[in-house]
């Protein structure tokens, strides 16, 4: 195999992030009595999407944006609910959440008798765990390293540092990793100086700024390149 350490992102890599979240969603609304439609959805998911680019310029805090969203969000729609409390039930929905893509399964299964699996991800750590353990995915990785965990989060360099110093005879040059986002995944791993697999199934621009080792459109494709 062309490397020995696999580093793997989860949510919309190997699990089906987008689906997760439309059922955690789903549930939510049915607590308040309310039914998700499609436009419902988009609301929820620009409002959402507003609440973390305020994060990312430095307006809001993580913790400001996840107790604050479903306040504002049901707010708009004439709804008084409780912020946080909603919060904490969609997270526990969320959590039960973890339907695979494609046949991920199969490939993670199958390399885990090859190379060495680690997974890297941005997130809550019992949700991380829970939704690997019951899609059976958790006992082919040798870590798991959840940014909450660690303190620091994809793309930042800390981040891999960390995950590097807890890694057995780490070699960079056998290291790559895998992810669906260009922004976390790609960049974190240049900034790290490892090399990237840009899993781009969704056939987005690529960038002017961030330039992955490698792009594939299909996790099984990840084959080409670590057969090399
Ligand atoms: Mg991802």
């Amino acid at each position: 195999m062309r490397y020995n350490t696999l580093l793997f992102d989860v949510d919309d890599t190997l699990l089906d992030f987008q689906a997760t979240e439309k059922q955690a969603l789903t549930k939510l609304f049915a607590t308040e009595g309310l039914t998700l439609s499609p436009d419902l959805e988009e609301q929820y998911k620009t409002m959402n999407h507003g609440l973390w680019a305020a994060f990312e310029r430095g307006g809001k805090t993580r913790d400001e944006v996840v107790n604050q969203r479903f306040g504002i969000f049901f707010e708009a729609l004439g709804v008084r609910v409780d912020s946080v409390e909603l919060e904490n039930r969609y997270r526990k929905f969320l959590e039960e959440g973890h339907d695979l893509l494609g046949n991920s399964y199969q490939i993670v299964a199958d390399l885990s008798t090859k190379a060495d699996l680690y997974v890297v991800t941005n997130g809550v750590s019992q949700t991380q765990y829970r939704r690997l353990t019951d899609a059976r995915l958790l006992p082919f990785f040798k870590e798991i390293f959840v940014s909450e965990d660690t303190g620091y989060q994809k793309p930042m360099k800390e981040y891999f540092d960390y995950v590097f110093a807890r890694i057995p005879n780490l070699d960079k040059s056998d290291t790559v990793i895998i992810g669906d986002s260009l922004s976390s995944d790609i960049k974190g791993g240049i900034v790290a100086g490892i090399d990237t697999i840009w899993l781009n199934s969704k056939s987005e621009q690529a960038s002017n700024e961030i330039h992955p080792t490698y792009t594939i459109n299909q996790l099984e494709s990840i084959y080409r390149i670590l057969e090399n």
